[in-house]
């Protein structure tokens, strides 16, 4: 059985006393349910610092939102995976559609920061996902199938609890509209199969969530299909109360 993981992407939002504010209530109105599902916080890095001094010691862990493949060097601006480390981070999210999109991010950068990752300890959740016009043309599994395969490439897994994949339709995210469940369920099934031609009998273990507009209202319905081991949040993980729900909805019902 697969343990859900929900986790919170707060893209570029919060300043220091907001982040401090948001994971303090958060964790207040959140019972610790890690003998059931697993919760990140992601915040950006400049407030990595805070949201760590609050979930320090405590069941919920700490993520990044982006990294760079190199260790040190002469890299103006970019963030290695020892730093995140060192700042406290468990987990780096590799390949969000707004990097691929927004910052031109390719397949094979992706591959690299993942390995990266892997290799100094991070955990990874891997972003994958179609746009409209690629789901509109019928050419999203395509699409998928390449990311993932491009992705894991040539990569040492040693744990099938260490790499997370999140299926994000880029059409989406912070839309509003999200996938129906069986939409989802059937990608994400697919993806399966894929991670299962990489990783062989491991691939069963390995999570696949879920996001793109997820909230309290659809939670429990995409958590309850076979495929959906839980969900990337973005704009409903803005709000304490909004987040705990989901955390509390989802993990139950997937012990159902
Ligand atoms: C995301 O940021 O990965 C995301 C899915 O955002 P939203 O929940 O706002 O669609």
């Amino acid at each position: 059985m697969r343990k859900p993981l929900i986790a919170a992407n707060w893209k570029m939002n919060m300043l220091r006393w907001e982040a401090q504010e948001l994971a303090r209530s958060f964790l207040e109105k959140v019972p610790d349910l890690t003998a059931y599902s697993d919760v990140v916080l992601i915040p950006p890095f400049t407030v990595l610092d805070v949201v760590r001094g609050v979930v320090d010691g405590t069941h919920v862990k700490l993520g990044a939102q982006n990294v760079f493949w190199e260790e040190r060097g002469a890299f103006t601006g970019e963030i290695s995976p020892g730093m995140l480390r060192d700042a406290g981070c468990e987990w780096v999210i590799v390949g969000h559609s707004e990097r691929r999109h927004v910052l031109g991010e390719t397949d094979e950068m992706v591959n690299k920061k993942i390995k990266a990752s892997l290799d100094s300890g991070l955990n990874v959740i891997l972003c994958v996902g179609e746009t409209l016009e690629e789901r509109e043309s019928g050419k999203h599994l395509k699409r998928i199938t390449g990311q993932v395969e491009i992705a894991l490439s040539q990569l040492e897994l040693d744990s099938p609890h260490r790499l997370v994949i999140a299926y994000e339709p880029v059409w989406a995210i912070g839309t509003g509209k999200n996938a129906t469940p069986d939409e989802a369920d059937y990608v994400q099934g697919t993806i399966r199969e894929i991670t299962g031609n990489i990783f062989g009998d491991m691939a069963e273990e390995v999570r696949i969530v879920y996001g793109g507009s997820v909230t309290e209202e659809n939670i429990q319905e995409l958590i309850g299909e076979p495929n959906i081991d839980g969900a990337l949040v973005g704009g409903a993980s803005l709000q304490a109360e909004s987040l705990a729900k989901i955390v509390q909805m989802g993990t139950e019902a997937s012990v159902v």
